[in-house]
């Protein structure tokens, strides 16, 4: 039987060997395995260093035993840690210290472009008035970007719009128009939608044209629908995006697919309809912003819809075109060149 003070040394001896085990098992890195060892194996305060240091207050008959258990334990560490280290042979990694002083970095949240921003102000007015929000294929047929709207094949009009056509009968639609075509078909009046969204047209791109930009229709059908109500709300919507003061003029054009037809034109808003020699207006002091008219009976038939019975008004409008005037823009391109510096502008006003 081991006397009483040899049976505390050994199990001085077993708790070292446990805080091994547990230590080891929580190793992770180099550095780790040197902080352990340093606990194990430091002349100084080591964990052997410690237990030769209690063994001298031992019997001398004690020594021999309690000196085996005490290299059986140094062989212990040493073996542990030459497997620890051949495991980790990643390098330690240096924590970079955080220096206060350093200014911050500045981070921007991500939001909406400024085209998009201009387009909900137009949809809101629009929700504001009953009006539906509809959306359709940017891919189009022939059928619904023309045929359906009364541009039959060889129509000199098609020239007007300079089309990108994917094959003979698809194309990338060039307005927006055959979605009020795709409504019609589906819905019967009463119909109050505007129509937002992407097109495209084979244009070399310069400060007033991109072969892709955006626009926003408009379409109301219903009984007893007139040119006033049409006059009504374009003025209402004009006012409400672009200022109570503007002033609005309506001037006779044609359109296929509206009959009478009309381009509605705003006063200057880059000379106040001063400057002779205005880039904006040529000098004439309005500036042409969008086209609209009374639906034409024949698109009326296309769809199904009783011309006798229903009536109805549509207006198209080029929302970066628009911004563009709105916001004192001289080049569209600027929209869609990615220049933080521009795009930033709009969100932080
Ligand atoms: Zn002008």
């Amino acid at each position: 039987m081991p006397s009483p003070s040899l049976r505390k040394f050994k199990s001085a001896v077993d708790a070292y060997a446990t805080k091994l085990a547990d230590e080891s098992a929580q190793i992770r890195d180099l550095k780790a395995l040197e902080e352990l060892r340093h606990q194990f194996l430091s002349r100084k305060r080591g964990a052997v260093t410690l237990l030769f240091e209690e063994l001298k207050t031992l019997k001398p008959e004690e020594k021999p035993v309690a000196g085996q258990m005490i290299n059986a334990l140094k062989k212990e560490v040493q073996e542990k840690l030459a497997a620890l280290e051949a495991k980790l042979e990643t390098p330690v990694e240096v924590k970079k210290e955080i220096d206060l002083t350093l200014p911050g970095e500045e981070r921007y949240w991500g939001a909406p472009h400024p085209i998009r921003l201009f387009q909900q102000e137009i949809e809101n007015i629009f929700l504001s008035m009953g009006f539906s929000i509809e959306e359709g294929p940017e891919i189009e047929t022939d059928y619904y970007n023309f045929e359906a709207l009364n541009f039959p094949p060889q129509h000199p009009a098609r020239d007007d719009w300079d089309t990108l056509y994917i094959t003979d009968k698809l194309l990338l639609r060039t307005h927006t128009s055959p979605v009020q075509i795709r409504v019609m078909e589906k819905k019967k009046p009463p119909i109050r939608i505007i129509i937002p969204g992407k097109v495209f047209r084979h244009e070399t791109p310069d400060p007033t044209h991109l072969p892709m930009f955006f626009q926003v229709e408009g379409l109301v059908v219903d009984e007893g629908i007139t040119f006033a109500n049409l006059k009504g709300t374009i003025e209402h919507f004009i006012k409400r995006l672009l200022g109570e003061k503007i002033k609005i003029r309506f001037r006779p054009s044609f359109f296929p697919f509206t009959e009478p037809s009309a381009e509605v034109d705003i006063e200057c808003l880059a000379c106040g309809a001063k400057d002779p020699a205005c880039r904006i207006c040529g000098g004439s002091g309005w500036k042409e912003i969008l086209g609209s008219g009374m639906v034409d009976p024949q698109v009326f038939k296309n769809v199904n819809i009783d011309p006798e019975k229903y009536s109805g008004w549509a207006f198209g409008m080029g929302i970066d075109r628009t911004a563009m005037f709105a916001l004192g823009i001289p080049d569209m391109r600027y929209f869609f060149e990615n220049d933080l510096r521009f795009i930033r502008q709009f969100y932080l006003k």
